[in-house]
């Protein structure tokens, strides 16, 4: 697996904000100091707007019904033509209107000429509306590294676990998760025909996180999420330990903070080197935007530097709350089976 640096010579001067009403525009200058959106602003909402294109992407290879599966490094770490598909609009589409910016992308992929088809330009004007947090209204576009997970949950995606699927486009800078925009595209679809497929989360800490409705656990119920694909004796032992009410096991790291802010799960444990900066870096910031924390099973923060390490060599550990509870039960055992890696 490697990484790609997407760096467009066809950055082209576009209308940032079309059709808004004078008031708006108005609000604009004021919340920027009179020089437009903030360039994190503008790069979430232009994120969001892309993170919808490839959700409409891998739903359209889905409905093809000509998957183009690939195996990587084995059967549990597949590429599908959604994968480079999606990868391929997101990188080109964000390089083309932020030609500075570092675009590290999951999938290995080789150099082709763009289909212009795949271009996205359009940019969420709800977004641009708001206020950037202070601490990043004066993020310059070359200091901030984009991670984006094209399809997350690619091996359920295949097998048709379809709502533990997302699209992931996360925003770093020094080091940290400042952004994340998280595109569902199959949410709805055990209602059938006729329901309005897919639905798209974003946050910045210090801001707040959108297109979901926050609900915690009801009472002191312990409910860990895991992998239901990638698991091993370390990851169950560590599962164990957490002495859980209830145990679920699906697909996506997407999918599983998504479990985390709807009230669906109390933790997120994943004893195992298996995930990357790219599945961590969206979800990350939109669990921080409601006061939750992503660290590894010792509680340590990752770093999304651009020239960091992908894997997550420490495992996963994400909760909305009662973050200390969990890693105090993380076995010596366990802590230093992921040592070793
Ligand atoms: P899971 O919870 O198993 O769906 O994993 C979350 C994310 O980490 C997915 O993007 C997986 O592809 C990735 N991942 C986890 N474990 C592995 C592994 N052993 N090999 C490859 N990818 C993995
Ligand atoms: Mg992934
Ligand atoms: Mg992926």
């Amino acid at each position: 697996m490697s990484s790609a640096s997407y760096v467009s010579p066809l950055n082209r001067v576009r209308c940032l904000v079309a059709p808004l009403c004078l008031r708006q525009l108005a609000n604009l200058t004021a919340m920027s100091g009179g020089g437009g959106p903030a360039v994190v602003m503008r790069l979430v909402a232009s994120a969001y707007t892309v993170a919808e294109k490839a959700g409409a992407i891998v739903r359209k290879v889905l409905h093809s019904g000509e998957l183009g599966i690939v195996e990587k490094t084995g059967a549990d770490d597949l590429q599908t033509l959604a994968d480079r598909l999606a990868q391929r609009s997101i990188c080109a589409s964000l390089s083309r209107r932020f030609p500075k910016i570092t675009i590290i992308g999951e999938e290995d992929l080789p150099e082709e000429e763009l289909q212009e088809d795949l271009i996205e330009d359009g940019q969420a004007e709800e977004i641009l509306l708001k206020s950037c947090p202070a601490e990043y209204s004066g993020l310059k576009e070359e200091e901030l590294v984009v991670w984006v997970d094209p399809v997350d949950g690619t091996k359920e995606y295949t097998e048709g676990f379809l709502d533990n699927v997302t699209v992931l486009i996360g925003i770093a800078h020094a080091g940290r998760a400042i952004a994340g925009v998280i595109n569902q595209p199959f949410y709805n679809y055990q209602l059938g025909a006729g329901a309005s497929l897919g639905r798209t989360m974003w946050g910045i800490p210090g801001l707040g996180a959108f297109g979901f409705q926050l609900r915690e656990v009801p009472g002191d119920r312990r409910i860990v999420t895991t992998t239901r694909s990638h698991s091993s004796k370390v990851v169950t032992d560590c599962v164990d330990a957490m002495e859980p009410h209830e145990v679920l096991r699906v697909g996506g790291a997407g999918n599983k903070i998504i479990q985390l802010v709807e009230g669906k799960a109390s933790a997120y444990v994943f004893a195992s080197p298996g995930s990357k900066k790219w599945d961590t870096c969206a979800p990350e910031a939109i669990l921080r935007a409601v006061g939750g924390r992503l660290t590894d099973v010792r509680g340590n923060l990752y770093r999304y530097d651009a020239d960091v390490k992908h894997m997550n060599s420490a495992g996963v550990l994400a909760t909305l709350r009662n973050h200390e509870y969990y890693v105090s039960r993380v076995p010596q055992s366990v802590q230093r089976a992921l040592e070793s890696r």
